[in-house]
């Protein structure tokens, strides 16, 4: 079947879809907060055609577009959220503030959005062209730190569907072949007593005590736990800026991470525990609120080698030697020995002929290859976390990285930010929508595979059990816990 003329469409609305994604850069709302990127997206898709339901699973700032009606039924995900204190001027080669102190698109999900409605869109031609099914573009808000995506599937967002494609932008071309950590999000709060801290302590008792108690305990627990678990903490209340007070009331919002969901639950039991330690141990009442969580990632090869295959097909982006250019640049504002970029690429290649591949291309101005897919590929656990990981426990889930900034660009920076306009970062954001809708087309296309699919994610997800949100759990926008 010759998908080509349906990729075609997106190269027919480039201009708008590069011009959406550079609008929503510079809206750059962030968690739960994303209502100008919102509008901007189901406007362009109601125009497109699409049937527009916002908001959606009770999230005020989601929603699905949807093309189509049966089965197959492909889910797209998207996401639009910034991150706060990252505002930098576009275009710039060093750390400047657009607006001092506000946010922005330092994970480039200005770029991810549009990459997968580029693909919604191409899906769509197909569709119309007489083909069977549904597609249906998820707006999903939040991925940082509000796990959007783990609230859209408490509701039921993902279960009807026969498989999910979705995307992020980075520094090379791949697949994701390597999973993510389960996390759990809970604050703690503590309340003591105030008292004039010379004049009566003893009538006090303090809150802010009990935070740091706890943290002490928490890193005591560091070295009884598995290796690979991570757990960070913030302090959001410190009770106040009065040293002569004792601080009555103070917060601390513990995030726990393990490659499983049920070693990341059983690791936050013992977080409640010291928590309650540090209030018996200070006199304090303590009260915890479960904030969210994200479901590590289940893995898909059947759905990796479509999306490898369909990468290739639609070839990586032509570079101009000015984009070169600028790109090595960006790659020289990063300091010496910020390898992880580059190790988190390489880490899914084992045999020794990819592993010189890519030593060979390691100072290329860009990365315009896409990194060999190993079939056999070890399970990984990738340091961070996705909400993509709530989706991938109810549907067939799969997804890829395209390159849309220089080399070594590291995760939520500047350059990032900076980049996020760049002809690169649309070529990139393009390629990737391509990829997705060439790669969705032949699942609908071909019952046998979407079955093979179905079959390894049954395998992947026997034996275990997902932990959803709890059912009275409503999102929190975590700007709002200050
Ligand atoms: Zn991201």
């Amino acid at each position: 079947m010759d998908f080509e003329k349906y990729l075609e469409e997106i190269d027919n609305k480039k201009e708008e879809l590069c011009g959406l994604a550079d609008s929503i850069w510079g809206f750059a709302e962030t968690a739960y907060n994303e209502t100008k990127s919102v509008e901007a997206m189901t406007e362009f898709l109601k125009k497109e055609g699409f049937t527009v339901t916002r908001p959606a699973y009770g999230i005020e700032t989601a929603f699905t577009a949807r093309f189509g009606e049966g089965s197959p039924r492909i889910g797209i995900l998207g996401e639009y959220d910034a991150l706060a204190g990252l505002s930098q001027k576009s275009g710039v080669l060093e750390k400047d503030a657009l607006i001092p102190g506000e946010s922005g698109h330092g994970c480039g999900h200005n770029l991810l959005g549009v990459g997968s409605v580029s693909a919604a869109l191409s899906i769509k031609a197909y569709l119309q062209d007489g083909h069977k099914g549904t597609v249906i573009f998820y707006g999903c808000p939040a991925e940082e730190g509000g796990s959007g995506k783990a609230f859209m599937a408490k509701n039921g967002a993902f279960k009807d569907l026969d498989c999910a494609l979705t995307w992020h932008p980075g520094t090379g071309n791949r697949v994701v072949t390597q999973s993510s950590l389960a996390n759990f999000q809970v604050l703690y709060s503590f309340e003591g007593i105030s008292a004039h801290a010379a004049g009566c302590p003893e009538l006090g008792r303090s809150a802010l005590d009990a935070v740091e108690l706890m943290n002490v305990g928490c890193n005591f627990l560091r070295e009884h736990m598995i290796d690979e678990a991570r757990v960070h903490y913030a302090i959001v209340n410190a009770g106040g800026f009065s040293p002569n007070v004792v601080q009555s009331n103070a917060k601390v919002l513990y995030l726990v991470r393990a490659p499983k969901q049920q070693q990341a639950f059983e690791l936050l039991a013992r977080v409640d525990d010291i928590a309650k330690g540090a209030a018996l141990m200070t006199g304090c009442k303590h009260s915890r609120q479960f904030i969210k969580s994200c479901a590590n990632t289940v893995l898909n090869n059947v759905m990796e080698e479509v999306l490898y295959q369909a990468m290739q097909d639609v070839g990586v982006p032509e570079y101009t030697d000015e984009e070169r250019d600028l790109a090595k640049k960006y790659t020289e504002t990063v300091p010496e020995g910020s390898d992880r970029e580059y190790e988190a690429l390489t880490a899914a290649c084992l045999e020794p002929e990819n592993r010189k591949f890519m030593a060979e291309h390691k100072t290329d101005p860009l990365w315009d290859f896409i990194i060999p897919y190993e079939k056999k590929h070890p399970v990984k656990t990738e340091a961070g976390s996705t909400d993509v990981g709530d989706c991938s426990w109810q549907t067939p889930t799969a997804q890829i990285r395209t390159g849309t900034f220089a080399p070594m660009s590291p995760g939520h920076s500047w350059q990032i930010v900076s980049q996020g306009k760049s002809s690169v970062a649309h070529k990139g954001m393009l390629f990737a929508g391509k990829s997705m809708a060439l790669a969705g087309m032949r699942l609908m296309e071909d019952p046998e595979l979407l079955m093979k699919a179905k079959e390894v994610f049954r395998e992947q997800t026997a034996g275990q059990k997902y932990i959803p949100i709890p059912e009275e759990i409503e999102p929190v926008a975590l700007s709002s816990l200050y």
